[in-house]
């Protein structure tokens, strides 16, 4: 059985990359095989749990096709003394905030653009010194930008690198923090120690989506506690979140002025080059052949979330290989038709700036101007913020085609009616409204 065992784990490296091969199966051993049960000792509860969900149905039915059983997998942990003790301590399911990290979310696989290369470069700061360069890291941005990934690439970086042991890394959402605090209150004041004391003992704490703590006070608190444990140990935090701290509502002053103290970095949209960066990538890691005027586009058709134009290359990757037929944009577009951003005619920079024009009356000459009175300063904002919305163009050349303004210019304008329209409702419904009449012409 030891033996196939060994085949086993060598068909399994044909198939996953060699960086997951070594860290996650290579130290799997075999135990005993009894009755149809095959036990396996493997280093620790994490592996165990990695191992159960990622690859439980694979060995079943590699074990499947060598022994022409079927094969039900057990495992006992090295360092609960599974190896001397073989019977009796086959390992009970583990707590389920022990979150396995995804093995392909690495900074290798991360793709680098403008709109993310700070937050990556800190990520990467903070996995390569934990606890000693940015502390606490804030990662920010919205929906399938690559938080989670960035979070999962700083564990997978630790570990490849021995930097920090497996168990003493600890990713969590913050969704599953709050469930776990809880169980532990439900079940009594031993277990909230062993709460506290479980998260307080690790050397680098990776919280994703915090913002879903907002408003449970008693799970801010708690986290606000190991937080400063944490901290006045020097070990290292990083949190990701949908919004910027001062954003988050009903979120403790204490705990944002905390977050306020080590690094904040930002992660935006990916422009277009970046998108079709990322489906090559992603089409190179799933062995999908993909033409480059395909990549560019699905990029311009779907949304900026990468984790939509991920969902459309799978989609698209599968129909080609179970039909057998070659990636095109027809098939492309056949298969994610449905979902493609309704093709309005394309919104250019004239476009925008005739329709702010006439919506404030002001000539187009006024636009392009250095006029600095508010009845045209504030059109003029408007138009290169929606110019920053409603195209891939880059700040640079936005900056050309509203008389050759400066890039710091252009941040600042579109800066400034950000923040406007948050506080102020008349300018907010204003820009809605071009944008309306932008899109509809
Ligand atoms: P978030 O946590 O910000 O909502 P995720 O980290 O879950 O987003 O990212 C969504 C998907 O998009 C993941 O599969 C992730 O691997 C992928 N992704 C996001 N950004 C990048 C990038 N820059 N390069 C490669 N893949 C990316
Ligand atoms: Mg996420």
């Amino acid at each position: 059985m030891a033996d196939i065992l060994a085949q086993i784990k060598s068909k399994i490296a044909s198939i996953i990359n060699a960086d997951s091969y070594k860290t996650w199966i290579e130290p799997v051993r075999f135990s005993n095989y009894t009755n149809g049960r095959c036990t396996l000792v493997v280093p620790n509860r994490f592996f165990k749990d990695w191992i159960s969900e990622n690859f439980e149905q694979i060995l079943v039915s590699l074990f499947r096709d060598a022994t022409n059983e079927e094969v039900k997998i057990e495992y006992i942990l090295e360092k609960e003394g599974g190896v001397e003790n073989k019977k009796g301590s086959v390992v009970k399911k583990p707590p389920s905030y022990y979150t396995a990290f995804n093995p392909k979310y690495t900074f290798e696989n991360f793709v680098v653009g403008a709109s993310n290369q700070f937050a990556n470069a800190a990520c990467l700061a903070v996995a390569t010194n934990p606890g000693k360069t940015y502390n606490p890291l804030f990662v920010y941005g919205g929906v399938g930008l690559g938080k989670t990934h960035l979070l999962n690439a700083i564990a997978n970086f630790l570990i490849k690198h021995k930097i920090i042991s497996v168990d003493r890394i600890c990713y969590i959402t913050a969704e599953a923090f709050t469930n776990e605090l809880i169980n532990a209150i439900r079940l009594g004041f031993e277990k909230i120690e062993e709460f506290r004391s479980r998260f307080r003992k690790m050397d680098v704490l990776l919280i994703d989506d915090i913002q879903f703590i907002a408003g449970k006070e008693r799970t801010q608190e708690e986290f606000f506690h190991t937080f400063n444990t944490l901290y006045d140990n020097m070990k290292q935090i990083v949190v990701t979140s949908d919004k910027f701290p001062r954003d988050i509502e009903n979120f403790e002053e204490r705990l944002r002025s905390r977050f306020e103290w080590g690094l904040i970095a930002d992660i935006q949209s990916p422009d277009i080059e970046t998108r079709v960066a990322i489906l090559n990538k992603k089409a190179e890691i799933e062995k999908i052949n993909l033409p480059l005027d395909v990549a560019f586009f699905i990029a311009s058709n779907a949304e900026d979330s990468v984790r939509y134009l991920e969902g459309a290359l799978i989609r698209i990757g599968a129909y080609s290989s179970l039909n057998n037929v070659p990636i095109t944009i027809d098939l492309a577009k056949d298969v994610i038709g449905h979902i493609i951003r309704e093709k309005k005619k394309e919104v250019t920079v004239d476009s925008i700036i005739k329709e702010v024009t006439s919506y404030f009356s002001i000539k187009i000459s006024d636009i392009k101007s250095t006029k600095r009175m508010r009845s045209i300063m504030i059109p003029r904002q408007v138009a290169m913020y929606l110019t920053r919305k409603l195209t891939d163009l880059s700040l640079v050349s936005i900056g050309e085609r509203f008389g050759g303004k400066n890039h710091a210019t252009i941040i600042h304008s579109i800066h400034k009616i950000e923040e406007e329209i948050k506080t102020k409702k008349e300018l907010k419904e204003i820009v809605e409204k071009i944008e309306t009449r932008i899109k509809s012409t």
